[in-house]
């Protein structure tokens, strides 16, 4: 069957020794890995277009098993222009599209995911110098187009918006507020209201946005912990050694 589709290449690699294979999270499709034949040396099929960070149309074959994808022919339509030359901006992206790659995003969700990786481009192609907390605002977002939104707005005992010091806990995804705070559990982060405020902003935004925020001292350790703690307990991933692994 033959089909087509626009994506974002996630990595890429070399097989024998003109073959590739490209992980692509796909507009319509989600993720997937196509491999191309000969692309080491056919300008012609794939432009030399199959880089990280590319977007790309592509046509493809799916074999008569059913058990891969051959990628036809390929042409460029976005690729960053400065991003390949920051080191730092290249390391953050990475690190996010690593964890694009560990997550599950199937049709349903990829749109909006495809949409999220484009975005991110842009924000990296414009930021000098990139906050590396960008990272995990990258991970609260694609865990919410996956579904998995913390409910940080109203104390999940009674009901209040909390304004002084509330409680996360990770596993159950809900927020207490200091009077119903039901202790010390596994995942349990104390927040601020700053930390909180931030969160919640943070929780509705784009790359594009993520500018605004500076999280300072206790306040970014507390959020990247509560980030840490949510991602691991819903979607089961932790980031170790270089890549994200099920926990
Ligand atoms: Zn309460």
């Amino acid at each position: 069957m033959e089909w087509s589709d626009r994506g974002v290449i996630l990595r890429h690699g070399l097989f024998h020794e003109a073959d590739m294979w490209v992980r692509i999270l796909f507009r319509e499709r989600g993720l997937a890995t196509a491999f191309a034949f000969g692309a080491a040396k056919s300008k012609v099929r794939f432009c030399g277009c199959l880089d990280t960070f590319n977007t790309i149309d592509v046509r493809l074959k799916t074999s008569s098993r059913n058990n891969y994808i051959n990628m036809l022919e390929a042409s460029l339509i976005e690729s960053p222009a400065n991003l390949r030359t920051n080191w730092r901006s290249m390391g953050l992206g990475f690190n996010c599209l690593r964890f694009m790659e560990a997550a599950d995003i199937d049709a349903d969700a990829a749109p909006e995911c495809f949409s999220l990786a484009e975005n991110l481009r842009r924000w990296l192609e414009r930021e000098k110098t990139p906050d590396p907390m960008a990272a995990r605002f990258f991970r609260i977002s694609l865990a919410r187009l996956l579904g998995y939104a913390p409910n940080l707005n109203r104390c999940a005992r009674c009901g209040c918006h909390p304004n002084g010091e509330a409680f996360f806990h990770a596993e159950e995804g809900r927020l207490y507020c200091g009077g119903c705070n039901p202790g010390d559990r596994r995942g349990s982060v104390a927040l601020s209201p700053v930390a909180l405020a931030n969160l919640r902003a943070l929780s509705s935004v784009e790359p594009a946005d993520w500018t605004g925020f500076s999280l300072t001292g206790p306040d970014r350790r507390a959020c990247s912990r509560l980030i840490d703690n949510f991602i691991e307990y819903h979607l089961g991933l932790k980031w170790d050694n270089g890549f994200f692994r099920r926990s």
